[in-house]
């Protein structure tokens, strides 16, 4: 396999720092990124919003072909986001599904329940049941305490009284309805913006976000603050499917970390075990 692309695929750097050092991709790799999607199928079908994420792979790869940076990278931001949420929705409460599904969520962000980033979902939670746990229970806790007058998200509320006997902890008494201050009743379930998203849903799996939350922000600066950048078509690819492999490698060190137990983040690492374990 060409030298030059390999090289690029080790980097782990941002895709903007790297953006005149690109390679052009050749028609090997074009084939063996598509091969690599597809075996890829085979863990995302475990994930809760594993739909979205196949039509956003048709669709990422289909621009990267064309030589559309930013949407295809725009993609995998989404990609990355729907995982995120998959492993929340899996390991703490299907609730969002829901909210998905009723296109509530931008107006539930409209009212005001949003969770900026994770240390400030972490905090609320361990102010109310003095622990740091994400379930079921405790991720309403992050949400914001409403009184029977204030309480408009029905379906994403929940009695604080069944909250703690569910918790098996003695209930604070003193919690305010954040809109009134008299007695809260319920607590209501805020939207995690993206980086509060992967923070939460790896503090559910144990496992440090660091390079989950660089991973996004790499794509976040692909598409801001520097607007379009002129690159060919050939290097379109390449920048995507780097980008997209790294969040491959960590999907599959999640889900199959008995053969994803290299150390290495970088996209090579996923190259070299799909060529290695796959083709031969
Ligand atoms: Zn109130």
């Amino acid at each position: 396999m060409n030298k030059e692309l390999l090289k690029y695929l080790y980097t782990t750097s941002g895709t903007v720092d790297l953006i005149k050092k690109v390679p052009n991709s050749d028609k090997e790799f074009i084939k063996i990124t598509k091969k690599i999607i597809v075996y890829e199928l085979k863990y995302i079908k475990y994930l809760s919003l594993y739909k979205d994420i196949i039509k956003a792979l048709k669709i990422g790869y289909k621009n990267a072909y064309l030589g559309y940076l930013h949407p295809a990278e725009g993609i995998n931001r989404f990609i990355l986001e729907r995982y995120s949420l998959s492993i929340l929705i899996k390991n703490a409460t299907n609730i969002y599904k829901k909210v998905l599904k009723n296109k509530d969520w931008h107006r539930m962000v409209d009212d005001g329940y949003v969770i900026r980033y994770g240390g400030e979902a972490l905090g609320k939670i361990k102010k109310y049941i003095d622990k740091k746990e994400i379930d079921k229970y405790t991720i309403y806790f992050a949400g914001k305490p409403v009184c029977e007058n204030h309480l408009k998200w029905n379906d994403y509320s929940k009695e604080i009284k069944y909250l703690y006997k569910n918790l098996n902890i003695r209930p604070d008494k003193n919690i305010k309805c954040s809109f009134c201050n008299s007695k809260a009743k319920y607590f209501t379930i805020a939207m995690p913006k993206a980086g509060a998203l992967i923070s939460l849903a790896y503090e559910t799996i144990n496992r440090d976000p660091n390079f989950m939350l660089k991973l996004y922000s790499n794509l976040s600066r692909i598409l801001h603050p520097y607007g379009f950048m002129d690159l060919e078509r050939k290097k379109v690819f390449t920048a995507w499917a780097r980008d997209l492999f790294m969040i491959f490698l960590e999907i599959n060190k999640v889900l199959d970390p008995e053969n994803f137990n290299m150390e290495g983040k970088s996209a090579y690492f996923l190259l070299k075990y799909f060529i290695n374990e796959i083709l031969n």
